[in-house]
Formats: structure tokens, sequence, C-alpha cells
């Protein structure tokens, strides 16, 4: 048996309930894994509320890292007490998870179990909004959301490494201070201040090429504001609410505009490309250039506490659960 966060029906964090449960026996192509840690990320709350459909009842969690216990048939490159990662399958609010071994990483020496789990699905997003969504160059300069969030400080660091001059939005300034540390050259209270007015005054009036909007529903229409003719809108999640319904003919009343919704599977889309961003990422952590910040761990049986922390604004950088 082993212990599990349940949810068997949808709502607020209290439906995180702590629960005893048989161990998964791995199945073809799976690999049981001994969970040292798991991600917990903003996608757990919009299952848990139910906004995104899940079959009841369920274990959330989708990210973690640990040591292999048990590989089932058909898996080859994974053998017991190899220590891996992976992002996407869900179940890792546990002791134990089993996951496919084509999703499955090797975490490289000198990397630990804890930013493994901490870096793989905020790291490789990351990496794909600043190389791909929108290709940074030398110069730009780029507008960063929750500068102080998970994504948000991984994304500021990348931007920096890519040449750009980077502006972010935080709410305190506590978070101010850790998103300057992570290499913003302007932050914004976006709290207290109208933030397209203070990206124009930072760049002296010029609109920018990318904004990286993260926060949705309250930052969107200004976030376009902030943009250049032709200048692209990545808006990647919706922390404050999903965005409403919007007339299409407004993006060429703005300057011909761009917006893309990404998500990181779209990214990831075969064994070789999961393969270069993660190996690029943990090279980036395992040499230090990449600092993953772990703002918070919880306990196994403190999840409900943990996404209280996440949605109320008051966490900063990675959080994680941490079993045993
Ligand atoms: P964060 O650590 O960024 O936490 C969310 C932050 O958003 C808060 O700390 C807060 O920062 C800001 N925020 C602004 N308004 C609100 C609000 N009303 N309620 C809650 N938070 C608010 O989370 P993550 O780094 O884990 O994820 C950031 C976003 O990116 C999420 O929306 C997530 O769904 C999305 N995401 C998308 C992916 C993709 O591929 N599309 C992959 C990974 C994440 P502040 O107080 O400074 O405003």
């Amino acid at each position: 048996m082993m212990r599990a966060i349940q949810i068997s029906k949808t709502g607020g964090p209290e439906v995180l309930k702590c629960v005893e449960v048989p161990v998964p026996p791995p199945g073809s192509g799976q690999v049981l894994v001994k969970i040292a840690a798991s991600g917990v990320n903003f996608i757990d709350t919009y299952l848990r509320e139910g906004r995104y459909a899940a079959d009841l009842p369920f274990i959330p969690g989708q990210e973690a890292a640990g040591i292999v216990q048990e590989i089932g048939e058909d898996v080859i490159g994974f053998n017991p007490g190899d220590r891996v990662a992976w992002n996407g399958t869900r179940g890792t609010y546990a002791e134990f998870a089993c996951a496919p071994a084509r999703d499955l990483l090797h975490v490289p020496e000198g990397i630990s179990f804890e930013d493994a789990a901490a870096v793989l699905l905020q790291g490789l997003t990351a990496h794909y909004l600043a190389c791909d969504t929108f290709a940074i160059r030398p110069g730009d300069t780029v507008l960063i959301h929750a500068g102080a969030g998970g994504v948000g400080l991984l994304l500021t660091q990348m931007a920096k490494m890519l040449g750009a001059r980077v502006l972010t939005t935080v709410s305190t300034e506590a978070k101010a201070k850790l998103s300057r540390a992570a290499g913003a050259d302007h932050v914004i209270n976006y709290a207290v201040q109208n933030f397209v007015e203070r990206v124009t005054t930072a760049t002296g009036g010029a609109l920018l090429p990318v904004v990286y909007d993260s926060v949705g529903k309250s930052t969107f229409e200004d976030s376009l504001r902030c943009l250049r003719p032709r200048g692209l809108l990545a808006l990647y999640g919706a922390s404050s609410g999903a965005v409403p319904p919007f007339d299409l003919i407004r993006l060429s009343q703005m300057g011909s505009l761009y917006v893309t919704r990404p998500t990181l599977k779209d990214y990831v889309t075969t064994r070789a490309e999961l393969e270069r961003r993660a190996e690029e990422v943990f090279a980036l952590v395992a040499t230090g250039r990449l600092n993953v910040r772990i703002g918070h761990r919880y306990k196994l049986v403190d999840a409900e506490q943990a996404h209280r922390d996440l949605e109320g604004r008051r966490t900063t950088g990675k959080v994680l659960l941490i079993s045993g």
C-alpha cells in the first residue's frame, strides 16, 4: 500500500484527500517509480476544479522525480535503481507512480531529484517560449508577467541568456526583488501601477515585439496594448482566470497583432524533441547557469495547503511535494 492524494469530487483545495491505496503495478511500456519529489503546477488546480475534465476518482500531479522500482514488459533503456523524472502522466501526488517509459528521462549526475522535479515542466516551458514560440534575439525587449513565479523566474533567466532586455510584472516588493535577482532589467508592480504606461516609459515610448502572459483574464487587454505592429502575445496561462471571448477584428485594429495559446505538449511532440529540450535545460541547471528557485516544499499530506498558497499568490518559484 502507499499514501496518495486523491480527488473523488471536483472543487476547492479541500477535495485533496490523503488516502491509502495499492501501489500500482507497471503495465506494458511502463515503469514504477518511487517518488522523491512531485511538482505542483497550476494545471493541477484546473483539474481539481473541474475546469479541465478528468475521470473521478484520480490522483493529481503530472511531474515528478525518483528512483525506478520496477519495470513492466517491453521497457528498454530503464532499470531498477535508475534516477528518473517525467512530466505529462497524472498520478504523481503519491509515494509511487507508474510512468510511460516514452516520457521518462534519466536525471543526470549533479542534478538532485528536487531540481529535476522542479525544472521539468516549468523549465521546458520557459525553453520553448523563449526559443520557439517567439525566438528571442539579442536586443529584443520582452515583457514577462508574474516574473517571480515558477515559469517567470526561469523564463527571465533564459531571455537574458538570449540577449533580451527583460521587463517583468509582479504584485509585491518582495517578488520584485526576486525578479531582479533573476536578471529582470525593469520590474513593474502591476498591483499598483499601470503596466502599459510603465512599459512605454521604460522603453522611451517603444512598443514590444512579444509579451509572455500567463496571467490571462486580468492582463490580456493591456498586454495587447504593449505590442508593436505585428507583435506577438504568447498567452500561455490563465492564473487570474480565462480570457473571455474575443473579436478577432480587434487584432487588425490594434496593429495586425498575433495571439498564440501555446502548450508544452505541442513543443515536445517526439521523443527526440523531448530529449533535446530536456538535455539543454538539465545542462543549464548542472552548470549553474539556470538557477532553479524552489520556493516552497510541502509534505505530501499538505497538498491542500500547497494549492491554497499557489492560488492565493503566496508562492514564488517552484512548489514541490516531498515524499517520505
Ligand atoms: P506561478 O508561480 O507563476 O504562480 C502564478 C502567479 O500568477 C502568482 O504567483 C501571481 O504572481 C500571478 N497572478 C496574477 N493574478 C493572479 C490571480 N488572480 N490568482 C493567482 N495568481 C495570479 O505559476 P506557474 O509558474 O506554475 O504557472 C504560471 C502560469 O503558466 C499558469 O497559468 C500555468 O497554467 C501556466 N503554464 C502554462 C504552460 C504551458 O505550456 N502553456 C506550462 C506551465 C505553466 P503575482 O502575485 O506576482 O501577480
